[in-house]
Parts: structure tokens; C-alpha cells; sequence
């Protein structure tokens, strides 16, 4: 006989942070409240008016009318796997827009699902100029473009309609990886022609991790149609599970119940705000953080203020300054979770998220002034209030927008 002995488990108390890096961010009570209920089944009726819900208010957040647009069971990457193992088949020629860490993941994961993948690269920090991009794509007329919206690595938010435009000339399937910028920033999947696009629940759209919203239009289903084998990933197959969140209703597997309950909350929230007030909100908040770490002497990383993504702000880390000392005094003594550089970047920059939830206007003072503080009391001479009086003054000129949720 085996003889066990109890292992004691503490309660667990994980503590109350402020979450302004690159995500998660924090999320609505009311998304909380939404989701502490038992589960209840997947094929419940109950359910399935749920699913519906969520499936209409995507379309509404994605700005489409695409009828195969649904959350896939699990985060960003598994949204943005979905999207790619669907359209790629063995020896389809892909172009990948890189231009920071996560259009490199797309590239990486095209290449393992048989791809024939071209690399165009840009400058981390600089968006892809679309003249450069849609000559890019006429001259390699591949069948996969892939780019990413909002680059949360860098802080660039890139401009999309002109480029997608092209895709569509050469007949390519255009996907856009939307997942920092969706309920933050526009997304206008149809009147951009977007054939298919991921993002995650987990930044803007107020949710926490573990689901990814995806939206694939008709072209993109007559190549998943169309395709001579079947798509290499069975659980991420969009039309099997289209049988699941379509009419039929067909298990496919079993949904992530109350997160899809808890998306359904914050989908209402978005509803409540509209969606125009709340991308005026990110944007004016973000302004205002961007202003103050202006004012405060530091610099930013994106140099054309056209490009910055309102929702990321990247920052350089001043000579001399320890980066992770500066973020762990942030979060053990103001309890602000910030983000740290990768890739090249690692060490050189923060980055400072203003999203979903989080991006309210007492965020931003929190910020600026703990960060102020910490790095003048690590020797770097910043004026905490001119920064905030930058600030401020954002503020003043966007009096009328709510910026606190
Ligand atoms: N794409 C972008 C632009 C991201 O910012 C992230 C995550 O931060 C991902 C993809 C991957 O998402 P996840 O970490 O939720 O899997």
C-alpha cells in the first residue's frame, strides 16, 4: 500500500497589482464578479444564447460582419497559431512584416507549419512605410501576408488599409495580428479589407488571459475550403469548430465556460462605454503618460508621434539607471507592474500599458509620479513635475473625454 502523506497548502493571497505593462492588465470588477459562478455545460442552452452573445459583440468589437468570428480556447499565440495553421499548407509562399518580437513569433510559427516564408524587416521602433510594403508584396505575390497592428514590443502601431489594399491586388489573404490594439485603438477589420485577424482578451478588451478572438471573412474560408489537406492542427481547425459556434452545435472540445462568461461581461462594458469613447479614452491617457515622461526628461523610443501606439508607451532607461532594480522598486514599493525590454531591447527600454481597464487618468499620475521618485532617488535628474504638469495639461486640452472608468 502506498502511504501518502498530506501535503498542507497555504491559502493563497496574490497581491493586489497595478498592472500598466504590456499586459495583462487589470480587468472591471464587474468581469470578476461574471465569471464566479458554477460552470455550467457547454451544449447548455444557456450556453449556447451566451455563445451568441459573445460571438455578436466580437463582430461589433472587430467592426465586421464576418459570420465565422469566435473566441479560440486560449491566449494570443493560440489565436495567432489558429489563424496560421488554417491558411498555410506545405510550400505556400508567406511574407511576414517584422518589425519587433511578435512578428517575429509569426514568422517562426509560419516556418513550422510548412510555410515557404519571406522575412521583411524593419527597424525595431519604426513602422513599415506602405509604399515600401506594397511593393514588398507585388513583387513576391505570396499567398499569406501577415503583419502586426500594434507591435507590443515597440510601442509602434502600424498603418494597415493601404497594405492590406495590395494584399488584395495580388489576391493574397491578409492577416493582422490585432492583439494589443483591439478595443484600444480602431480596428476596422471590413473597411480596412482585413480577410483574417487574432488578438487576445487579456490587454484592451478587459478580460483576463486564456481566450483569443478571431475573425476570418469569405475569402479566407474558401482557401480553408479549398485547402488539399486538412489543417495540420486539429483543435485549432476553424472549421471544425465553426460546427461547434456555427448552427450546428457539434462538440468539438469543451469550451472554456467561464471565461467565455467573463468575456461576455467586459464585451457588455465596451457596449455601455461605445467603442468611440473608449479608443478616445486609451488614446487621450496614453498622450497624457507619453507627455509626462516627456516632461519628466526622458525620452521615447517611437520617434514619430504618428506611430506611437496610445495604449504601449516604450521609454528609453536613462544612462546609467539599473532597468530591473527601477522596476522592482515599482513593484514592491508602489505595487505597478511595468514591462521590460525584449529582444534587442531587453535592458534598453520600459514599456508603460495603458489598456483596457488600467488606462485610467489616476494611473497615469501614479506612474509618472512613483517613476519620478524612484529615479530621482537613483541619481537621475528628472523634474517629477514638469512631467506631471504635462500631463495635466493633455488633460486640459481633451476636457470633455472620460478618461476613468
Ligand atoms: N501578439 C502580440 C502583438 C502580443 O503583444 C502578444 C502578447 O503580448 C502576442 C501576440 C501573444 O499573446 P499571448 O502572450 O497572449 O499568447
Amino acid at each position: 500500500m502506498i502511504e501518502f502523506e498530506q501535503k498542507v497548502w497555504h491559502d493563497l493571497a496574490t497581491p493586489n497589482r497595478i498592472l500598466i505593462g504590456p499586459g495583462p492588465s487589470n480587468v472591471d470588477p464587474r468581469v470578476l464578479q461574471a465569471m464566479v459562478r458554477q460552470p455550467i455545460g457547454h451544449l447548455d442552452p444557456n450556453f449556447l444564447a451566451i455563445m451568441d452573445e459573445v460571438k455578436d459583440g466580437l463582430r461589433r468589437l472587430f467592426l465586421t460582419e464576418n459570420d465565422l468570428t469566435f473566441p479560440v480556447s486560449g491566449t494570443g499565440s493560440a489565436g495567432m497559431e489558429a489563424c496560421l495553421a488554417n491558411l498555410i499548407e506545405d510550400g505556400d509562399k508567406v511574407l511576414v512584416f517584422v518589425k519587433g518580437y511578435f512578428g517575429g513569433r509569426m514568422a517562426q510559427m509560419a516556418k513550422r507549419l510548412g510555410g515557404e516564408v519571406i522575412v521583411v524587416e524593419q527597424e525595431w521602433g519604426k513602422a513599415f512605410d506602405p509604399d515600401d510594403a506594397c511593393k514588398v508584396i507585388r513583387q513576391n505575390s505570396p499567398k499569406v501576408v501577415a503583419l502586426v497592428h500594434a507591435e507590443t514590443s515597440t510601442g509602434v502601431l502600424q498603418p494597415v488599409e493601404e497594405i492590406a489594399r495590395c494584399a488584395r491586388e495580388v489576391d493574397a489573404i491578409i492577416v493582422l495580428d490585432t492583439v494589443t490594439s483591439l478595443g484600444g485603438v480602431q480596428v476596422l477589420i471590413d473597411d480596412w479589407g482585413i480577410d483574417v485577424s487574432f488578438s487576445a482578451t487579456q490587454k484592451c478588451v478587459g478580460t483576463p488571459p486564456g481566450l483569443a478572438p478571431v475573425t476570418f471573412n469569405s475569402r479566407a474560408i474558401k482557401v480553408l475550403q479549398s485547402r488539399k489537406s486538412p489543417c495540420k492542427n486539429w483543435y485549432f481547425d476553424a472549421l471544425l469548430i465553426r460546427s461547434y459556434w456555427g448552427e450546428e452545435r457539434a462538440y468539438h472540445h469543451t469550451a472554456p465556460i467561464n471565461m467565455v462568461i467573463a468575456l461576455r461581461e467586459a464585451l457588455r462594458l465596451i457596449e455601455e462605454e461605445g467603442l468611440e469613447n473608449r479608443w478616445k479614452r486609451h488614446q487621450v491617457n496614453g498622450l497624457a503618460l507619453a507627455s509626462g515622461l516627456e516632461g519628466m526628461g526622458l525620452s521615447l523610443l517611437v520617434c514619430e508621434p504618428e506611430h506611437r501606439l496610445p495604449v504601449l508607451t516604450t521609454v528609453l532607461v536613462p544612462d546609467g539607471i539599473d532597468d530591473a532594480r527601477v522596476r522592482m522598486r515599482l513593484l514592491n514599493e508602489f505595487n505597478l507592474e511595468i514591462g521590460a525590454g525584449l529582444g534587442p531591447l531587453k535592458g534598453q527600454i520600459w514599456r508603460f500599458g495603458l489598456m483596457g481597464y488600467s488606462s485610467q487618468r489616476r494611473n497615469v499620475f501614479l506612474a509618472l509620479s512613483a517613476l519620478g521618485s524612484i529615479l530621482k532617488d537613483e541619481g537621475f535628474p528628472c523634474s517629477v513635475d514638469e512631467g506631471l504638469d504635462a500631463a495635466q495639461q493633455v488633460y486640459r486640452n481633451y476636457e470633455g473625454v472620460t478618461v476613468e472608468v
